[in-house]
């Protein structure tokens, strides 16, 4: 396509989107993600042709947090909501059935990637982010939706998500090649959200709470975690940033063992925002540090 047409194209879509109800201050198409890894995937698509926020800002895990009246206002503006889906934000439901106009277009990224949670409550499990495969995937669901919105966008959203999902292709080589070797699999975590992870490189999870960090263990789940370590003779145990590591600490300390950091990636902090630390890092991190506790070589 000539330099040209596509300037043509590019002002045929301004146009559009100057006339149709949301565009951003600039005249970009806006688009709001829920959290952290919907608004990493997505920016990553959109490049410069869309204008991408996030409603949870850095420093706050997506389990739980509340929209304010402003950001409501600003689904109300957006052509594109994307969010995780199977549960994982409880108040983006609310705030679609609040907000989304019929120009909005609605995307859950974790359509038909979701598997039950282990433990069988009936619920699903919705940390698909945090399995590389299961990411590029989530990035092809988000393509197909930034093209259907912005159709004049089409070769820039595939060209984008073409180019990430080669950088995620590579992260899942990596993990698959330094988790093949590894003296111990069982992975003891403060909160299971790292079935999709563990289940992708053939290694075990054990989590101290359940699906949600902020979900208190009950004294008779913290002896079965502590039985479990003891017979798998496990010698690191993993905590997330992001909450209080005391109960991870008692364990060590109980257990003898060590404390690695592993990163749901459910969150940002205001630091890694100002060091442009993104998923592919705080992946990067994991994996070193599982190779580490888990004694890969
Ligand atoms: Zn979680």
């Amino acid at each position: 396509m000539s330099r040209h047409i596509s300037v043509l194209m590019a002002l045929a879509a301004f146009v559009v989107a100057g006339c149709r109800e949301g565009p951003a201050p600039d005249g970009k198409p806006l688009v709001v993600a829920s959290f952290f890894p919907m608004y990493e995937f997505t920016r990553q698509v959109a490049g410069d042709r869309a204008q991408v926020v996030s409603l949870v800002p850095p420093g706050v895990a997506g389990h739980d947090w509340e929209p304010s009246p402003q950001d409501v206002a600003q689904v109300r503006r957006a052509r594109v909501f994307v969010y995780n889906g199977a549960g994982f934000e409880p108040w983006a439901e609310k705030l679609i059935k609040e907000a989304a106009g019929p120009s909005t277009m609605v995307v859950a990224a974790s359509t038909g990637l979701t598997v039950p949670r282990t433990g069988g409550d009936g619920g699903m499990d919705p940390h698909v982010w945090l399995d590389p495969v299961l990411a590029q995937r989530a990035v092809e669901v988000i393509r197909a939706a930034l093209e259907r919105s912005d159709p004049g966008g089409q070769a820039t959203y595939s060209a984008n998500a073409a180019a990430y999902g080669a950088k995620l292709a590579a992260l899942d080589a990596r993990f698959d090649a330094g988790l093949r070797n590894c003296t111990r699999r069982d992975v003891v975590v403060s909160h299971a959200a790292f079935g999709y992870l563990t289940r992708r490189y053939r290694l075990e999870q054990i989590a101290v709470t359940g699906l949600a960090p902020q979900a208190e263990p009950s004294p008779a789940v913290l002896a079965e975690v502590v039985r479990a370590a003891r017979t798998r003779a496990v010698t690191a145990i993993f905590l997330e940033p992001l909450v209080s590591p005391k109960l991870a600490e008692t364990l060590a300390r109980e257990l003898g063992v060590r404390l690695l950091t592993l990163n749901p990636v459910e969150g940002i902090t205001k630091q890694e925002v100002a060091d442009r630390i993104g998923y592919i890092d705080l992946m990067t991190r994991n994996l070193e540090n599982l190779r580490e506790g888990l004694g890969c070589t």
